[in-house]
């Protein structure tokens, strides 16, 4: 490749960023022909790419951003942590941060859930839970139990445990030979079932209590996006139903994972989405948002009744022989335990709540726009699917790439947000002021006017 001296650096950044970068979750042959976003900075809900332009967080850089970029005491919390040591393992022993986040995280998460985990992602996260679920039948010598139960489009991750309990076609189908096999209940989709939040919820807890009735003897646990599934496109349970699954895996000792990478850390306007139906699952794994976004990591938690079916003397084998290099990292839980302090300072909680309504009465703007088919809302978690015929609810064609118009739409207009196919997501964090809202949830409606009625004129 050649870098010719008179490239300006954006050109330069660009030419070697296509050379050299495998993007995750993007055709390659599509990035490489568009004019790149090169971030450089990022300030509050702003960020700043290489060529000076200012774009609204509008996804908060995958759902992860929490109270802005570059908050002074966040990164404080970290050059802190920085000048005691950056990393020393949790194998056998233990750092300052990751003790005191556990004991945080136990305070502030459903009741019964006593031991913390620590990895570094979602995925590692669920592949934990699912790990340690099995392993705790096979502790307690019930070694038939050894089956999942998850929804219908969930997404847990992209390791291969947790692509097991994935059931989103395009993304997990392909590796279909390499997964374990796992039950599969409808994820209760109001908008698009017959007989509409009812009928969706029947459905899904009836199919869960005939697979209880006939399995639940080789079942280990079932794995739920709690309150609202994300990645299928920001979809939101009828009310009930979270508690009542719960209810039902426990009457057929079946253990319940909850995972709130997603909803979790204020999101859906609770500190967690189970928090709205006070449920208290076995497993919870948590993510994302932990660290206010700001470092990758995250925690599988669980009750004592699971951690003491590991604990027994070293010669019985029973440890959970699991770990990752930067399990507990001390920088990655110094900020967490910074960013939510700063939930408890600035009533975060109380704000989604309030700014989740201020959302809702400006969207109403577009609810009855022909291409609009439903606003999905939790807290500030946002989905607005688009409908190619509104009456009829026809989805749009895939190659018509509505999503992705849409938000290179709103791109330009100064706002960065990612599809879920033709589900256009908006996630601001949760720190945006009354008046950011105010202007990305116009620039919201804005693109998805122009794009799916004007067309649009460059
Ligand atoms: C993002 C996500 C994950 C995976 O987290 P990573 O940190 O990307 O591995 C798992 N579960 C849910 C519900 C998610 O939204």
């Amino acid at each position: 490749m050649e870098r010719s001296c008179t490239m300006t650096p954006y050109e330069r950044l660009v030419a070697i960023d296509q050379a050299h970068v495998w993007h995750p979750f993007t055709q390659m042959k599509d990035y490489n022909q568009s004019d790149p976003l090169i971030i450089e900075r990022g300030e509050g809900v702003m960020l700043y790419d290489v060529q000076g332009r200012a774009y609204y967080d509008g996804f908060s850089s995958v759902w992860l951003n929490v109270h802005g970029h570059n908050v002074p005491e966040l990164n404080e919390a970290i050059t802190a942590q920085l000048g005691r040591v950056a990393h020393s393992t949790l194998l056998g022993m233990a750092n300052i941060p990751a003790i005191e986040l556990a004991e945080k995280l136990v305070e502030i998460t459903p009741q019964g859930l006593t031991k913390v985990f620590y990895s570094d992602a979602g995925a590692t996260g669920v592949e934990i839970a699912v790990k340690m679920a099995f392993q705790y039948w096979m502790n307690l010598g019930k070694t038939s139990k050894t089956k999942f139960i998850t929804m219908n489009q969930a997404y847990h991750g992209d390791t291969i445990g947790a692509v097991s309990v994935g059931a989103i076609p395009l993304y997990h189908d392909v590796f279909r030979p390499m997964l374990f096999p796992s039950y599969v209940v409808p994820y209760p989709y109001a908008y698009r079932h017959e007989r509409g939040a009812h009928g969706a919820k029947e459905a899904t807890l009836s199919e869960l209590r005939k697979i209880l009735e006939t399995s639940a003897h080789e079942i280990a646990a079932m794995i739920v996006e709690p309150i609202v599934q994300g990645a299928s496109g920001i979809i939101v349970m009828p009310e009930g139903c979270l508690r009542e699954m719960a209810t039902l895996c426990r009457e057929y000792d079946v253990l319940f994972i909850a995972d709130e990478v997603a909803t979790g850390f204020g999101r859906t306007g609770m500190m967690f989405a189970c928090d709205h139906e006070e449920v208290s699952p076995d497993l919870m794994v948590v993510g994302k948002g932990l660290t206010g976004g700001y470092l990758p990591v995250a925690a599988t938690l669980a009750t004592e009744e699971v951690y003491r079916a590991f604990y027994a003397d070293y010669e019985e084998q029973k440890t959970f022989f699991h770990g990752h290099s930067f399990t507990g990292n001390p920088l990655g839980c110094a900020v967490a335990l910074a960013s939510l302090k700063r939930f408890e300072d600035h009533r975060m909680l109380d704000a989604v709540r309030r700014k989740a309504l201020l959302v809702e009465h400006k969207l109403r703007a577009i609810q009855d726009a022909p291409h609009v088919g439903e606003i999905r809302q939790k807290g500030l978690m946002v989905g607005i699917e688009l409908v190619k015929d509104k009456s009829t609810r026809q989805a749009y064609e895939w190659a018509e790439r509505i999503g992705v118009r849409v938000t290179g739409r709103a791109r330009e207009l100064g706002m960065l947000t990612r599809p879920l196919g033709h589900v256009v997501v908006f996630m601001p964090p949760l720190a945006s002021t009354d008046a950011e809202l105010d202007a990305m949830t116009d620039i919201l409606m804005k693109a998805i006017i122009d794009v799916t009625e004007g067309g649009r004129v460059r």
